[in-house]
């Protein structure tokens, strides 16, 4: 069937007119990816890797997320946008961490600060493959070595440990990295042990408790849940490590410092327990923007004090400190731009 042209129209009144349609819908779809486009260079996902779920890096990730995303929601009110999200998974610890955030998988982490020195100089476990773009951010809270022992282990130094079932801690873990540097030092190798376990840090208090091995060992802030878990809970006990090797090691790395858990810390915490530690630290890549660093240092020192509320562990927490101890990769130019700004630096 032929459709007469109305004679009141222009002869090509219909084609014309739909050329016009597609080009305004084509410049309305444009404009619409671009605005899309647009709003996510804005916004940007941040992935911050942590430890175990009862340890306290899980807890220092979720605290920097919130103060991310307390900072988004008073900056909206005030006109000022950082668009970033953030989220803190539980990871294998340290040294996955470290790795993910070489890898491009994840952008920040949290690692012990004898990892963060041995990744960045390329010693110890990361002999020949330094990670040059390693950056610090800031460091946190002290982590004592811990060597949890069993009620009835008999096990009272790291002498004691030879014929037992000891938990060297998962692969990926800082306590593990430690472990290995401990064994290595006082030439205890594996078949020392009646079993060596790769358990996690939130199932090893449990496998104490229930009597599958004899003692762990843990790099973690005090107090903590986890230990809670087996010195409350199962009559089990932190010994002292204060062997010759130990303050060797000490002396010789800046790294590492002596470090006592107070008596009372836990219900089996009768006196001071003499160990070592490291610290806590944050730390991400070289290739991780300005502003993200930047808008993420300035959540948590703009909210610092709210920050400490959020764990025992980090009560003591001093901007001074944060911005020096610890820190042995270069810090990130948006963490330095921040801490200038304050004069810290
Ligand atoms: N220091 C441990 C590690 O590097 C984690 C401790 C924690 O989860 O608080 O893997």
């Amino acid at each position: 069937m032929k459709i007469n042209h109305p004679s009141f129209l222009p002869r090509g009144f219909f084609s014309r007119a739909l050329v016009s349609l597609v080009a305004v819908v084509a410049v309305l779809l444009f404009s619409a990816t671009l605005d899309k486009q647009r709003a996510y260079a804005k916004s940007k996902f941040i992935a911050i890797g942590t430890g175990g779920p009862t340890g306290v890096y899980f807890v220092v990730g979720n605290a920097i997320c919130r103060m991310v995303h307390k900072e988004a929601a008073e900056g909206r009110k005030k006109g000022r946008k950082h668009g970033l999200r953030c989220s803190a998974p539980s990871t294998a610890g340290s040294n996955y961490n470290i790795g993910q955030i070489r890898a491009g998988e994840l952008d920040f982490g949290v690692a012990q600060s004898d990892w963060q020195h041995h990744a960045y100089n390329g010693t110890s476990k990361y002999e020949g493959k330094p990670f040059k773009k390693l950056r610090a951010v800031f460091s946190v809270h002290p982590e004592p070595f811990q060597i949890l022992v069993g009620r009835r282990s008999g096990i009272r130094n790291w002498q004691g440990l030879k014929g037992k079932r000891v938990n060297i801690g998962n692969p990926g873990s800082g306590q593990r990295g430690t472990m290995e540097v401990l064994m290595k030092i006082h030439n205890t190798t594996k078949s020392d042990f009646a079993s060596a376990t790769e358990l996690t840090s939130s199932e090893q208090s449990k496998a104490l408790c229930d009597g599958n091995i004899d003692a762990y060992g843990y790099t973690v802030g005090v107090p903590n849940a986890g230990v809670a878990q087996a010195a409350d809970g199962c009559g089990a006990s932190i010994i002292s490590l204060t062997t010759d090797p130990i303050k060797k090691l000490v002396a010789d790395n800046a790294y590492y410092a002596f470090a006592v858990i107070p008596r009372g810390t836990y219900a089996t915490t009768r006196r001071d327990v003499k160990t070592f530690g490291v610290k806590a630290t944050f730390v991400t890549s070289a290739k991780e923007s300005e502003a993200s660093v930047y808008e993420v240092v300035r959540a948590v020192f703009e909210n610092l004090s709210d920050f400490k509320k959020l764990h025992p562990a980090f009560s003591r927490l001093q901007p001074k400190q944060m911005i020096e101890e610890g820190l042995s990769a270069p810090l990130h130019k948006g963490a330095l731009k921040y801490y200038k700004e304050k004069g810290w630096k």
